[in-house]
């Protein structure tokens, strides 16, 4: 199992962030999500894509990571700039995660000392400052190994039809 936590989510200015990391946890090959703090809004938008668009994946909102992060059984990886180069660390979180849940942590604001500290991992997609979303792709995209690019999506209403120009859109049969 992967699940994404995304930290300290502000209602309104943070929606659209919180949404996207969702998304793109979602899209790019983990299960699920968990999202800290007022965030109902982007978990709905989530959820529908999900119903409309496949699964599984599953988005939670909950008020405190502290329980979260303390009784996570498995690995615990924290998105940082500050952290380990992502190209250095990846191999042995890929190893680990053979036996391990793993949960990717990926802040908003400033990030809580005690999550550099309880994180296995503390990984920089380069150390230059960027964002959440972006750093969740890459980091994935290298777990993975690009294998999430070609997962099949279950319980889908529609599918998109790869055009080189265009839009094309299936409804799925049951
Ligand atoms: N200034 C905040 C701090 O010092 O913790 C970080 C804010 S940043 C806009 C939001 C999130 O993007 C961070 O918590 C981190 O998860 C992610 N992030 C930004 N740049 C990153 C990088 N180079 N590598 C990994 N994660 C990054």
């Amino acid at each position: 199992e992967v699940a994404v936590l995304r930290l300290g989510h502000r209602p309104g200015r943070d929606d659209r962030m919180t949404t996207h990391v969702a998304l793109t946890a979602r899209a790019l090959g983990a299960d699920r999500a968990i999202l800290v703090g007022d965030a109902s809004q982007a978990s709905e938008t989530v959820a529908d894509i999900t119903d409309r668009f496949g699964g599984p994946f599953d988005v939670t909102v909950t008020d405190a990571y502290r329980p979260i992060l303390r009784d996570w059984e498995g690995t615990v990886v924290h998105l940082t700039m500050y952290g380990e180069p992502v190209e250095a660390v990846t191999d042995p979180i890929r190893e680990r995660h053979l036996t391990e849940p793993l949960l990717v942590v990926v802040g908003a604001g400033k990030v809580d000392f005690e999550v550099y500290d309880r994180a296995d991992w503390n990984v920089g997609v380069t150390n230059q400052p960027h964002s959440e979303v972006a750093a969740l792709a890459v980091f994935l995209d290298r777990l993975f190994e690009g294998r999430e690019l070609d997962r099949e999506w279950m319980d889908a209403d529609r599918r998109v039809i790869p055009q080189a120009t265009g839009k094309r859109v299936e409804e799925v049969d049951d």
